[in-house]
């Protein structure tokens, strides 16, 4: 099985689909990200606030994978936006994941309220130019954020991670990002279990037709518009589940028809309120 690769601004690959490690206990970590590399995952999304990159770390220790075959992301927390705290944060998390560099550092929520998030952003670039993260991009930004920051220090940002799933597919962040050459992250990519999703019927039906799980087709709809996901499970057959979605495509309807469930609501948290 092949993970496609997609090219980000900076020229550089990141494979379509990863693990994501939100709300992994740090104490399973180094358990559960052993599972998904021997699965198959390549690529990994922690973050500082999670806890668990020093799992995660030692899971890439023991897997005896070759780095340059991994893509690691993690994030910078909000507390640590203002003046030099960025470098001090990325070293920290350098050192608990037991690497020199990451492949992807995010900038992991605006916090608006604290106005720090463009010093942070400048920031980010001075730690892509040290090499401790070979890209760097954003997360949770809306485009009046985006723009700030383009406009500041004429870096782009690689990617945005968002909450983006079949009921809430902010349009006006995937249009701005299409315009300016930003991937879109999906994240919450099955709706964090939050709304019955799987039940709905264009999801069901296509399920059905396919083969598949419900949790395999809205995959799939992830990754046939183009975005990265990284869906995250903490038990053996889910992870290997969330993997297998190479071997079969919805039809255009298909695709159409589980677009049509927008339905214009988060199920977490509004940028503005993270802070
Ligand atoms: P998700 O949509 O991936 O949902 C995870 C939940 O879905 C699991 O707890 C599990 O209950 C269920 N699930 C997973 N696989 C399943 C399957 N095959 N069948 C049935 N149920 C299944 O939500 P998430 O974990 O919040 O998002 C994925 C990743 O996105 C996170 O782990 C994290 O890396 C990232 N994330 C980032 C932010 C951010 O602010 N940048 C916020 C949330 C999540």
């Amino acid at each position: 099985m092949t993970i496609p690769a997609l090219t980000l601004n900076d020229g550089h690959t990141i494979p379509q689909l990863g693990f994501g490690v939100f709300k992994v206990d740090p104490a399973e970590t180094e358990r559960i990200v052993a599972e998904a590399l021997a699965a198959g995952y390549r690529h990994i999304d922690t973050a500082a606030i999670y806890g668990n990159e020093e799992g995660v770390g030692r899971a890439i220790a023991a897997s005896g994978i070759p780095r340059e075959e991994l893509f690691i992301t993690t994030k910078l927390w909000n507390d640590r936006q203002a003046g030099d705290a960025p470098h001090a944060a990325i070293d920290e998390s350098l050192g608990k994941l037991g690497l020199d560099r990451v492949d992807l550092y995010l900038v992991h929520w605006p916090a608006p309220r604290n106005g720090t998030y463009v010093n942070a952003w400048e920031r980010m670039v001075e730690i892509r130019d040290a090499g401790k993260a070979t890209s760097i991009g954003v997360s949770n930004h809306l485009p009046e954020h985006l723009e700030k920051i383009i406009a500041a220090t004429g870096v782009t940002p690689a990617v945005d991670q968002i909450e983006l799933h079949p009921a809430y597919q902010q349009r006006e962040v995937t249009r701005f990002a299409a315009d300016h050459g930003i991937l879109i992250e999906s994240w919450g990519p099955l709706g964090q279990g939050k709304y019955p999703l799987f039940d709905e019927a264009p999801v069901a039906a296509a399920a059905v037709a396919h083969g598949k799980t419900p949790a395999q087709v809205v995959l799939r709809w992830h990754l046939q518009q183009g975005v990265i996901v990284f869906p995250k499970s903490s038990t053996p057959e889910r992870i290997r589940e969330n993997l297998d979605v190479f071997d079969f495509a919805l039809t255009g309807d298909e695709q159409a028809a589980i677009t049509a469930l927008e339905r214009g609501g988060r199920v977490s948290a509004h940028p503005d309120e993270v802070n």
